[in-house]
């Protein structure tokens, strides 16, 4: 019997709705708690081809809401994309998986999404920014997305595609605080609700019946799940789906200190700094990561040169200790 037989037996899906699934191209962004969740349905299900982006490497606090991770993933501190593209083949060898281990930033969207092609976009990210980052470069290019968010006990999922409102539409100013931070916590069962969504709205779509318009809501400890008719609130002057402006795109400078959350912050270096002689204690590390001491800073640097140095205490600090490494490395000194 065929192994999709129990899905393709529910009418709405179907014969058609599975073999939409087999020829479909979905670029997954992010491999954290959504992004497991959603691939590892989506690999199950049968798609054709899956793109997983994202930049991290597997810790130990990811392991109780990142489903398909271990803790021989966390020992061997291996790329998420990795570990996910290891799992999702034993689960089924029939889908193709591409992983690209890399950040998602305005410098480079476009290029990844042109490159792949993907038919459809999900957002599994974990920050807000980037969603109207991710809203701007799917609609500069016609391509479907659904928005997905867990946070604390509650997640949201939105599938937008050109006919109705867009991300922007909705949601026009960004969230000065809070949702993008790790502070606020996330209850697991919040994540596979919203993932869970995120999917079905995938599903409908390459079904033939479009997106639901629908913003769907849950509160997995409230035990609230709302779905409220949006497609009123399509701004026609919207700055993305009216009038084609892109703001987050355009914000096309490479951005080499940035901070993230808490007392977190990015250093942008050139990838040849992985392989140089590091002066500070280098506390582990493998072919992928570094994790170092320098100067009472803990760091961890990547081998695309991204640097997260924990306990800075404002942006001219990161910036100072930017210059600092920038000038040990520009003058070929170690550091
Ligand atoms: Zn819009």
């Amino acid at each position: 019997m065929d192994r999709y037989d129990r899905q393709v037996k529910f009418e709405g899906f179907g014969k058609d709705g599975q073999q939409n699934l087999r020829n479909s191209n979905i670029m997954v962004m992010g491999a954290g708690a959504l992004g497991t969740q959603v691939s590892e349905l989506l690999t199950r299900m049968g798609a054709g081809k899956l793109i997983a982006v994202d930049k991290d490497i597997i810790e130990m606090t990811n392991l109780h809401r990142q489903t398909l991770y271990t803790e021989e993933d966390v020992k061997l501190m291996k790329p998420k994309v990795d570990a996910l593209k290891e799992k999702l083949q034993q689960i089924n060898s029939e889908v193709e998986i591409i992983t690209l281990n890399t950040e998602l930033a305005p410098h480079n969207i476009l290029k990844i999404l042109k490159e792949h092609k993907p038919d459809m976009v999900i957002d599994s990210m974990d920050h807000f920014e980037i969603r109207f980052l991710i809203n701007e470069a799917c609609h500069k290019l016609n391509i479907p997305w659904v928005y997905g968010a867990a946070v604390g006990s509650k997640g949201s999922v939105y599938a937008i595609d050109s006919s109705g409102p867009c991300l922007k539409c909705l949601m026009d100013t960004m969230p000065a605080t809070g949702e993008s931070c790790e502070i606020n916590g996330v209850l697991p069962p919040a994540i596979t609700q919203t993932a869970g969504i995120e999917v079905s709205e995938a599903i409908r779509f390459l079904s033939g019946k479009g997106f639901s318009k629908k913003l769907n809501t849950i509160d997995t400890f409230g035990m609230n799940y709302k779905t409220m008719n949006i497609d009123a609130l399509k701004d026609h002057d919207c700055l993305v789906c009216g009038q084609h402006k892109y703001e987050h795109l355009e914000k096309d400078t490479f951005r080499p200190v940035q901070s993230n959350c808490g007392r977190v912050y990015t250093l942008r270096f050139d990838d040849d700094i992985f392989h140089k002689e590091i002066s500070g204690e280098i506390i582990k590390q493998n072919k992928f990561v570094k994790f170092i001491t320098y100067n009472g800073y803990d760091m961890t640097l990547f081998k695309d040169g991204r640097m997260n140095v924990h306990g800075l205490d404002g942006q001219d600090e990161a910036e100072r200790l930017y210059r600092e490494i920038d000038g040990k490395l520009s003058v070929k000194l170690t550091f």
